[in-house]
């Protein structure tokens, strides 16, 4: 199945909060059947770009496009609207859910109001349950998490839960992908799983936009980095020409 993915376009994006600017005229640009990742030291402004990106934060100045339609005024559910999706690095899951709803209601992280309607279990959310539980059990069975089903979400280990937030992310089919620091905290096989999901995703058509610290993970996944310090892109380019630039070695892995 295709995902209709959208090109998100970035320009000359700047952000203070008070007297710290943590985004200087920031460019990126991230294309459908692509993984983008965004990289940088910490403070150095990639969370503030993926909250400006999903409209949690308005833009001192800068445009942002998603599928050519501008989106750096709209608030959060209106970007959500146009399709982006967006995992939290704290896991953002509700309480007493069980995973397989948490990963249905996650069709409606486009839209908050049918969010709600899901887990206040109003008749809009009944009408569409059959049809968001078998997509959620397939996703489910794509991340090895079928057989935890049934347990409460937020019982579930630090890693897990990450994974269930690009399950999430998965089941509402987005046009563009914000993947917030997702790697942390998962072992090994948890990290193949991880790999193989953004790899579909990107291969159906979505436009993936990765936020990572795992410059390994990086390095094996992405098509295209982005590199942020002190709120300024100092280089982007293909991962093997990223590995190799001077400034990144020094200020980003201190080599
Ligand atoms: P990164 O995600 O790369 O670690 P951030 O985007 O979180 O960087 O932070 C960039 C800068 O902006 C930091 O100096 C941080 O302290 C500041 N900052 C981020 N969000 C806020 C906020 N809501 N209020 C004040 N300062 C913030």
């Amino acid at each position: 199945e295709k995902i209709d993915g959208a090109v998100l376009d970035v320009a000359d994006l700047s952000k203070s909060f008070g007297c710290n600017q943590a985004l200087r005229s920031a460019s990126l640009h991230a294309e459908p059947g692509r993984v983008t990742a965004l990289i940088g030291p910490n403070g150095s402004g990639k969370t503030t770009m993926l909250n400006m990106i999903c409209g949690f934060y308005t833009a001192d100045a800068g445009t942002i496009a998603v599928g050519g339609t501008q989106t750096q005024r709209f608030a959060s559910h209106r970007v959500a609207r146009e399709g982006v999706a967006r995992t939290f690095q704290t896991p953002n899951i509700p309480e007493n859910v069980t995973v397989l709803e948490a990963v249905a209601a996650g069709r409606y992280m486009t839209d908050r109001a049918s969010m709600l309607a899901t887990f206040l279990r109003l008749p809009s959310y009944r009408r569409t349950a059959r049809n968001d539980v078998a997509e959620a059990e397939r996703v489910l069975e794509a991340v090895g998490m079928a057989h935890l089903r049934d347990e409460i979400a937020t019982s579930l280990p630090l890693g897990m839960r990450r994974m269930l937030e690009v399950a999430r992310a998965v089941v509402a089919r987005p046009r563009v992908v914000l993947l917030d620091e997702i790697a942390s905290g998962m072992d090994e096989n948890e990290l193949v799983r991880l790999s193989t999901l953004i790899r579909a995703l990107r291969d159906a058509g979505a436009t993936v936009l990765l936020v990572e610290h795992n410059f390994r993970l990086v390095l094996s996944l992405a098509d295209s980095i982005v590199v942020l310090a002190q709120g300024q892109v100092i280089a982007e380019g293909p991962p093997e020409e990223i590995e190799k630039h001077p400034r990144v070695l020094s200020e980003y892995l201190g080599i």
